[in-house]
């Protein structure tokens, strides 16, 4: 499950897709190596829906991840679109996970929620709980859906929880910079790599202000996603 190195060296708990149950994937398409860009995100689903459908994924999304928690059922009484996105404007799911089975369900529930939206499997490549574990999402080998028309050309990584106010465990932005020098260690990731946020590519608030002022103090963190606007105007994404 992952041969790419030595776990010892890793410095982190890593889990396998296998360990925290997803489902197969649908989409595996190969992504090309060595990758230009890492995307930071945090999470902050289900976001806004516009359509009666993305409306109903978000509320199955909703209810998959209450009912993980235990639930029984979807947590709120009664939820009209307009309710609906003034709830999600409000809310964060999944939140932060403190411990390994909180971090399985939180991956359990954005795969359905992903799953629900049609994307085939998890969006992320990988995703960091607040207890410093890594969690297997599309891996190393896939493109991933997490940022637009970036997807060819980038890592996205996720870091549970909601990052807008409160500042990640420094556990877990260990580990967050530790995967990425795995990633270039395996060759994944270009060693001249460009760490970006997911709302410098997209109209968005992940990764969240707080989490987004850390980042962008690390190295490699670049303001260069120029590229992207071409890659948009030129319709020339392959
Ligand atoms: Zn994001």
């Amino acid at each position: 499950m992952c041969g790419w190195t030595d776990f010892d060296d890793l410095k982190y708990k890593y889990y396998s897709r296998e360990e925290w149950g997803a489902t197969p994937a649908a989409d595996r398409r190969p992504i090309a190596t060595p990758v230009q860009y890492v995307v930071i995100h945090h999470t902050y689903l289900p976001a806004a829906c516009n359509t009666t459908q993305q409306c109903f994924s978000a509320m199955k999304s909703m209810q998959d991840y209450h009912n993980s928690m235990g639930w029984g059922d979807i947590g709120y009484q009664r939820c009209t679109e307009r309710a609906l996105y003034l709830i999600y404007s409000f809310s964060n799911l999944p939140a932060a996970c403190n411990t390994t089975q909180e971090c399985f369900s939180a991956m359990k529930s954005m795969q359905d929620y992903h799953n629900s939206m049609e994307w085939g499997d998890i969006g992320y490549h990988f995703c960091v709980g607040s207890n410093g574990g890594v969690y297997e999402g599309r891996g190393w080998n896939v493109v991933g859906i997490h940022a637009g028309r970036a997807n060819n050309h980038s890592y996205g990584i996720c870091l549970i929880g909601d990052w807008r106010v409160a500042t990640p465990p420094k556990t877990m932005l260990e580990s967050t910079k530790r995967l990425i020098s795995i990633g270039v260690e395996n060759g994944s990731i270009s060693p001249n790599y460009k760490l970006i946020g997911h709302n410098q590519v997209m109209a968005t608030e992940c990764p969240g202000t707080a989490l987004f002022n850390i980042i962008s103090t690390w190295n490699h963190f670049s303001t260069d996603v120029a590229v992207f606007k071409t890659v948009a105007k030129n319709n020339a994404l392959s």
